[in-house]
């Protein structure tokens, strides 16, 4: 099979996996001397952007192989899947990259793969394309790899000197969910496998400020991957795992990935994908849980284990506490401040900023950019309507209007998202 063709087939394969975003990678040519590495990084947002349907594509993002010996039931590239099957050698890959990044095409890795053989012969190859590229090619873009969970320690080790970041997907919620869509996974092999990653980051981290010239350890963190969707699991579940695995792993990122329904697939695996709006309010809800002080059970209710896709998730849980509100601008603590609706952490910012000098009108909050006919219901500030309505009257204020549905709709990208929350 030729090259292009295998690229078309492990590309495509590719796109399933959202947990690629490269911001916070910064790397400049490897303490290289005088000699000049490719691919100096700085800062956040290097390599982002998305296809029309929202997926990552800035990175070269590929498997090596979609060959894999797993059965996971909402998987493509599962073993019993009827799909076309390429592998690309080590060799190959370190070629694409370095031809694709000198054509100005890409500015980084993101490296996956089926699971060929055994996790550590998957996760020896993986490790060793970003070995080639920062040993033998001078390469210092972006690497993202994936991390096969029951990969020994010492493979991880191997990798994690060489990428910037590492995902083992946790691939959904529960372990009841794994039992039944992916048999030959579990919870217990992905936790140890971050454990490792994270024992190690931390000691790297340590190591080096001692010693500038330490090795770096995978600097820009772990982050992981679930399907949404495929399983009966609840928001409720899926948040309740993702805001265990940010505090337990110290995971950078957790990704939400829809469920596409694959052909062939068993016929009680949901015959469509979850609405969009679905991955959208679980981005809102993580963006609460990691910025706004939120906890995540109390985005959901035992009652309600869904988000709604009407309200954003903070203005649900608004409207489920109307005896929290409102709030008073000038007096109240950050964290009430952080849960007023309308109110970003940079407005909160601003406020505290401000108060510091004088108390805060409500003009100040206009030319702060507040959207104060979300924000007004809910604050108390002189020179504002205090606009008091019945619980009931305030949820019928901000019902949705009806909307004919569009022909065509366009998907929106993670990082539009999480900047409406
Ligand atoms: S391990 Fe499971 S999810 Fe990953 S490629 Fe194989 S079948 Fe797909």
């Amino acid at each position: 099979m030729d090259l292009a063709r295998k690229l078309a087939i492990l590309a495509d394969a590719a796109k399933y996996d959202a947990s690629c975003a490269s911001s916070g990678a910064k790397r400049s040519n490897g303490g290289m001397g005088k000699a000049k590495g490719l691919g100096d990084t700085d800062g956040v947002g290097i390599c982002h952007s998305y296809t029309p349907d929202g997926r990552c594509v800035s990175l070269l993002k590929l498997l090596l192989t979609n060959w894999c010996v797993y059965d996971c039931r909402f998987c493509v590239n599962r073993v019993t899947s009827d799909t076309p099957r390429a592998r690309f050698t080590v060799d190959e890959v370190v070629f694409l990259t370095i031809e694709f990044y000198k054509r100005n095409y890409i500015e980084g890795l993101f490296l996956s793969s089926g699971i060929i053989q055994s996790p550590d012969y998957t996760m020896e190859q993986l490790a060793e394309v970003a070995r080639r590229l920062r040993q033998d090619e001078q390469f210092f873009g972006y690497v993202h790899l994936k991390a096969v969970p029951g990969a020994s320690e010492e493979l991880l080790e191997k990798a994690g000197r060489y990428a910037d970041r590492m995902s083992a997907n946790v691939e959904l919620p529960t372990d009841a969910d794994l039992k039944k869509l992916a048999p030959e996974k579990s919870m217990r092999a992905v936790d140890l496998t971050m454990s490792a990653l994270r024992d190690r980051h931390a000691e790297a981290k340590q190591e080096r400020k001692k010693s500038r010239s330490a090795p770096r350890f995978m600097p820009a963190g772990q982050s992981t991957q679930m399907v949404v969707g495929a399983s009966a699991s609840t928001d409720r579940d899926i948040l309740t795992t993702a805001s265990n695995l940010y505090a337990g792993q110290r995971l950078k990122r957790v990704y939400y990935s829809a469920y596409s329904p694959v052909l062939g697939a068993d016929g009680d695996l949901p015959a469509m994908t979850p609405p969009l709006i679905r991955e959208h309010r679980l981005y809102q809800a993580d963006w609460l849980v990691r910025f706004y002080g939120f906890d995540a059970g109390e985005l959901t209710t035992a009652d309600a284990p869904d988000l709604s896709l009407e309200h954003d998730p903070k203005l649900s849980w608004a409207l489920r506490h109307p005896a929290f509100f409102p709030v008073d601008v000038n007096t109240a603590p950050k964290r009430d401040l952080l849960r007023v609706p309308g109110f970003g952490t940079r407005t909160v910012g601003r406020i505290l900023k401000l108060r510091k000098r004088r108390r805060v009108r409500e003009a100040d909050l206009r030319a702060m950019r507040t959207p104060m006919n979300r924000a007004g219901p809910f604050i108390r500030v002189p020179g504002g309507e205090v606009i008091r309505e019945k619980p009931e009257l305030l949820v019928q204020r901000f019902k949705p209007s009806d909307q004919q549905m569009r022909l065509f709709t366009r998907r929106l990208t993670v990082d539009q998202l999480e900047q409406t929350a």
